[in-house]
């Protein structure tokens, strides 16, 4: 019987969706589109040993940067009545701040007497100035921590803003200061764009570029049609749709974060700078490359598993920086949720499925069923129970359901409370999918 229904749901919903397709609405918006693609790169030793060099140079030119910043703030922290007994910061008070373009210019006239700034790409120094001007801003704005000093080693990017006319031909990139690079064209450049940047990285498993692609394009905006799901995002389960479905957190992530600790471990027994030390390093950086991989891979898998499901896609808007400075830090950065949503949005793009974001205050507080508040619920509390109607769901579905309906609200949609009779056969819970 079950079967039954499902089958001939499916059915309905094909008709539906083949209907919806016909009169598909869709509106073009002409913008600049932008994807970052990210190829392996194959350096010869000349070209390693030229961008080796030129890390190390930014490194120096970070760590300069920040010291004189941080200088200059230390010289006005005192007081002015007052010297501090142990030491103080001769800097004349009519110094000005350090800005962007006033470490520009420095660094413009350090270049004459400094054979190896001069010898590194003059735009790539200047972003490494833009980094630390960042950094600063995202101190003072986000309340992120002071900007840290980077030890050997650990500056791992270069970005260089402009590249070339033609800057790739087959499967060779031009790149600043070294030349034609060859690269392992994992996929094939999409036709009318034009690399405009490239940011160099080193990782543990080897070089790499990420190419920032343009093009002028008209990107479709999908007007919502099909079949509406909500998702709640959790702790318990990934995620859960307001079709019932719960998707659990992969299995994968706990086993990699324990050989992620093991190898921590074994690495901090070493004795710091040596070989072994250095060897213990780089597998524990592998392993992060490796769960990070494994993580997107399961965040696109699982995008386009409920970009099959519906045609509408309605999800929490919610602050994860504040999320993951709270009681559940870990947990949530090690979900990615915040970079999970951004890949849904680009796959529900990519599929034309209409993808929007909802109120998340006290999704978890409502009955979907009446509507009706029904008070703050304990984390333990895994069922939400209505004593107003006695509608009986998991609680996590209980608040995709609530996103859901008000996503549908948003788009302009009449909300049918599930008990005036939405299609309840979808709300039976189903086996999860095995990623
Ligand atoms: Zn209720």
């Amino acid at each position: 019987m079950d079967r039954f229904l499902t089958g001939g749901y499916k059915r309905i919903s094909q008709i539906y969706l083949a209907l919806k397709t016909v009169s598909l609405f869709l509106r073009y918006t002409m913008c600049m589109l932008n994807l970052t693609y990210a190829y392996r790169l194959k350096l010869n030793k000349q070209q390693f040993q030229t961008y080796d060099a030129w890390l190390e140079t930014s490194r120096r030119v970070w760590n300069f940067a920040l010291a004189q910043r941080k200088d200059w703030y230390n010289s006005r922290s005192c007081r002015i009545d007052a010297c501090s007994i142990k030491s103080e910061y001769i800097i004349r008070a009519d110094t000005p701040r350090p800005t962007f373009a006033s470490q520009c210019k420095a660094l413009t006239q350090a270049r004459k007497t400094h054979p190896d700034l001069n010898a590194a790409h003059s735009q790539m120094l200047q972003q490494v100035l833009r980094r630390v001007e960042k950094a600063f801003i995202g101190m003072w704005e986000s309340g992120r921590g002071f900007p840290r000093f980077k030890k050997q080693g650990r500056m791992r990017s270069m970005l260089f803003p402009q590249l070339g006319v033609n800057p790739i031909q087959g499967s060779r990139v031009k790149l600043p200061g070294v030349g034609w690079v060859k690269m392992q064209l994992s996929r094939p450049i999409p036709d009318g764009f034009v690399a405009k940047q490239a940011q160099v990285v080193k990782k543990a498993s080897g070089w790499y570029v990420m190419l920032t692609l343009q093009a002028d394009v008209n990107v479709p905006s999908f007007a919502p049609h099909g079949y509406p799901v909500g998702i709640d995002l959790g702790l318990k389960s990934f995620l859960a749709t307001s079709g019932g479905e719960q998707i659990p957190r992969p299995r994968f992530f706990v086993d990699l974060q324990g050989k992620l600790r093991l190898l921590q471990q074994r690495a901090s027994r070493k004795k710091l700078g040596s070989n072994n030390w250095r060897k213990a390093q780089h597998k524990v950086s592998r392993l992060h490359e490796h769960i990070h991989n494994t993580r997107k891979d399961f965040h696109f898998k699982l995008a386009h598993y409920l970009c099959d499901k519906g045609g509408m896609i309605f999800a929490e808007d919610l602050n994860f920086k504040a999320m993951a400075q709270g009681m559940f830090s870990k947990h949530t950065l090690d979900a990615g949720f915040g970079e999970f949503l951004s890949i849904l949005e680009w796959v529900c793009c990519q599929r034309g499925v209409y993808f929007a974001k909802v109120n998340p205050d006290g999704t978890s507080q409502t009955c979907p069923n009446c509507n009706n508040h029904t008070g703050k619920k304990d984390l333990s509390e895994r069922v939400h129970r209505c004593h107003e109607c006695g509608f009986e769901t998991d609680r996590d579905v209980a608040a995709a359901m609530v996103v859901m309906q008000r996503g549908l609200a948003a788009v302009g949609h009449t909300v049918k409370m599930l008990g005036e009779g939405l299609s309840n056969s979808s709300l039976l819970t189903q086996e999860s999918p095995v990623f």
